[in-house]
């Protein structure tokens, strides 16, 4: 499914005046892309994820995602937040994965291919959140937020606090995903590397301001 953000301004209140976090920022993210968004902290990344996602509605401009307002569809723009762990919200990753996905922990056949999904084994299953790495859980969130089936996937600073062999191979997974499902995938962060060869498109966010 395509996002379509046309003219989209949004300020906050900062004391007796407005702060302007995006300022008539436009943007297509084709059906079936990816796209990196890269900007420093305090650029307006993380507004922008939750415009998409239709959590924040705009101050002037509109975000469309396949033709309807994002807040209309809440869900169907799904995120995984930076803070993986903080996303965790069961004790073990069965009953994570299939409370995040709406289905019941009993139904191990869709655990298992949930996990499949990220490139994680069925044995993880009966793990306790508290003991996977830092990229088992990115992939965990991941699994059970794909499970739902959402139309476009936004991941906000997926590589940190990732050694260099989880960052690629959580990159390899994302090529991977769009690839075989065709799933629209936008990554945030305020780091470049190792996104440009996943990513053909990159686009700057700065003050508010994409080019
Ligand atoms: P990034 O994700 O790139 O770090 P954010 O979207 O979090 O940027 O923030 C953009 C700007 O908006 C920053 O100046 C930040 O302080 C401000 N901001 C973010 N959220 C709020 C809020 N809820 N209320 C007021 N100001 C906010």
């Amino acid at each position: 499914m395509s996002l379509q953000l046309t003219d989209i301004t949004l300020t906050y209140p900062d004391g007796d005046a407005r702060l302007t976090a995006l300022d008539r920022v436009s943007l297509d993210v084709p059906k079936g892309s990816l796209t990196a968004v890269v900007g420093p902290s305090g650029s307006g990344k993380s507004t922008l994820a939750w415009i998409m996602a239709g959590l924040t509605t705009p101050t002037t401009g509109s975000c469309l995602v396949g033709g309807r307002p994002s807040h209309e569809c809440v869900g169907e723009v799904a995120v995984a937040f930076q803070a993986a762990r903080l996303q965790l919200l069961r004790a073990r990753v069965d009953l994570e994965i299939a409370s995040a996905a709406g289905f019941p922990p009993s139904d191990i056949r869709r655990v298992v291919a949930a996990l499949a999904a990220v490139g994680l084994d069925g044995s993880l299953a009966r793990r306790r959140v508290d003991q996977l790495s830092g990229g088992q859980m990115r992939r965990v969130v991941i699994a059970g937020l794909l499970a739902r089936r959402p139309k476009a996937l936004i991941l906000d600073e997926p590589l940190a606090g990732l050694d260099a062999d989880s960052q690629r191979g959580l990159l390899r997974l994302l090529t991977d995903l769009r690839r075989n499902t065709g799933l629209t995938i936008v990554v945030i962060s305020h780091d470049f590397v190792g996104l440009e060869e996943l990513c053909p498109r990159t686009l700057h966010l700065n003050r508010g301001v994409l080019s």
